[in-house]
């Protein structure tokens, strides 16, 4: 039998004496998760209201997927990807961008027989390995938005308005970039007369667009180097380089944004990086980054890379990517409030006996799907599970005692109010129901004035005599009264 060849691993270059994240990778704390979690939840939503559907794609994937796809002379395939030969000898890479990944997929598994054009929501960790700065890290997160197999231009205006909602529905105010490069053939055209132009002025040119300048000389216009910038004044304007078709269909986009009455510039010097992209293409700047530093996202028509990865010619796609880290970024630079969402109920014990019967109570509530429920069943102390639900900002706490185990009843706090009641442990849940739907409308309530209340027990914000008849946490009572449970 052949001996198959594992490929040894090599010393890492530098051993770090902290252990700590890797360059240019971060952890997202606890105390972020609201804002991802909103980002998350809006892009869900969007993706719902115009019938994108989830897809999820490896994060490995073979390295020839994005050499063919994105392109070999751009700078995700030359210099920023993640990538290592596997012991099975595999040539492999974390992923870079989502689109190669979602046409892979729609091409492997035949999607082109579905109804077209097939429309895929995505959101995952991608990898570059870019020099780390403020808004470009080397695992950063997008969501994004592919429709593959329609070329109708009301498809490229949907997909922008779709961009822009989210932002908008985040609170952050954005104008679109757009632009379009044609298709291959114009835009090889394009490609001369920019050569010709710069080849005169290449002394003036920073190294980097030098260096460009033979490979891919459109991304000498999206160049930030205030020389570079200067210079593009005067190139040649791919608008002027666009055939009959691609300028109608340039055209229809727009107006449809004009319809729309979105707010957009027609930016002629925005290429996007990558070689897959023709006819429409777009970015959204947050409207006080006039010069387009850290772009929210961005996207465009694609109309040959199915064909390049192996799929049907003449299939055509657009789609778009939100970057997810810049987007937390400007949330939080703006303030932008992220509405928490409180829990309904919050279960408190006091004494082994009321612990036991709490948790099972517990369980039987978070069953009941109706509210949202937590707990602090590692506290032995009423006072410390009050101020943990005082903190989270429940809505009511069910207090259980050795009493209550007692007399089958439950002590449930309006935290809001301060007002108390001991109910029927049976009815727990429908008297649950019945307060939340009040709180929920907004009511006021005063469950002193509840008909139905058996044991109405009227308190000013401090914790009731209920409890202070359990003598065994007597210190507990004292200081729990002196708790200031008002919001
Ligand atoms: P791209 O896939 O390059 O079109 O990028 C789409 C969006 O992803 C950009 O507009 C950024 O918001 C975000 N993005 C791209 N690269 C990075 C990075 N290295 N770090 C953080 N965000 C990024």
């Amino acid at each position: 039998m052949e001996k198959k060849v594992v490929k040894e691993i090599k010393k890492p270059k530098k051993t770090k004496r902290d252990l700590s994240t890797v360059t240019g990778m971060r952890d997202i704390l606890p105390q972020d998760q609201k804002y991802w979690e909103r980002v998350r939840e809006v892009a869900k939503q969007i993706s719902k209201d115009y019938d994108y559907e989830r897809i999820d794609t490896p994060i490995l994937e073979y390295s020839e997927l994005f050499v063919r796809g994105v392109g070999s002379q751009t700078d995700i395939v030359e210099k920023e990807m993640f990538s290592f030969v596997d012991q099975g000898g595999d040539s492999l890479v974390l992923r870079p961008e989502g689109t190669a990944s979602v046409v892979r997929a729609y091409i492997q598994h035949g999607l082109l027989n579905h109804t077209q054009p097939v429309k895929f929501f995505y959101e995952g960790p991608l990898f570059r390995h870019e020099k780390p700065q403020s808004g470009r890290y080397r695992q950063f997160f997008q969501f994004g938005f592919e429709a593959i197999g329609e070329d109708n231009p009301a498809l490229d205006a949907q997909l922008i308005l779709m961009g822009w909602n989210s932002l908008n529905d985040l609170g952050i105010e954005s104008v679109i970039q757009v632009n379009s490069i044609g298709c291959k053939e114009c835009r090889e055209e394009y490609k001369k007369a920019l050569v010709k132009y710069y080849k005169t002025k290449s002394k003036l040119l920073c190294e980097n667009c030098k260096n460009k300048m033979g490979r891919n000389p459109l991304r000498l216009l999206d160049c930030k180097e205030e020389g570079c910038r200067s210079l593009r004044e005067d190139s040649p304007q791919i608008l002027d380089y666009l055939d009959d078709a691609c300028k109608n269909h340039f055209m229809k986009v727009i107006g449809y944004l004009d319809e729309l009455d979105l707010p957009y510039v027609l930016n002629p010097y925005i290429v996007r990086g990558l070689d897959y992209y023709t006819r429409t293409i777009f970015e959204y700047w947050a409207i006080d980054d006039v010069e387009g530093k850290n772009a929210l996202g961005g996207g465009g028509r694609y109309d040959g890379l199915i064909k390049i990865l192996g799929g049907r010619e003449e299939t055509p796609a657009c789609g778009l990517a939100m970057g997810m880290d810049r987007i937390v970024a400007k949330m939080r630079e703006k303030n932008i409030e992220v509405p928490e969402e409180r829990i309904d109920v919050f279960v408190a014990q006091l004494g082994d006996a009321a612990k036991k019967k709490a948790m099972v109570m517990y369980e039987n509530l978070r069953k009941n799907g109706s509210f949202t429920v937590s707990q602090a069943f590692h506290k032995d102390s009423l006072k410390k599970q009050l101020e943990i639900a005082n903190k989270m900002r429940v809505k009511f706490t069910l207090i259980i005692g050795q009493k209550e185990v007692g007399d089958g009843t439950i002590m449930l706090r309006d935290m809001q109010g301060g007002v108390q009641e001991v109910i029927d442990f049976n009815k727990i849940e429908r008297e649950l129901k019945k307060r939340l739907e009040k709180y929920n409308e907004g009511a006021v309530i005063d469950l002193t004035q509840n008909e139905e209340s058996e044991n109405k027990i009227e308190m000013s914000g401090n914790i009731s005599s209920e409890i202070e008849s359990l003598e065994d946490q007597k210190e507990d009572i004292e200081e729990i009264e002196k708790l200031d449970l008002e919001k």
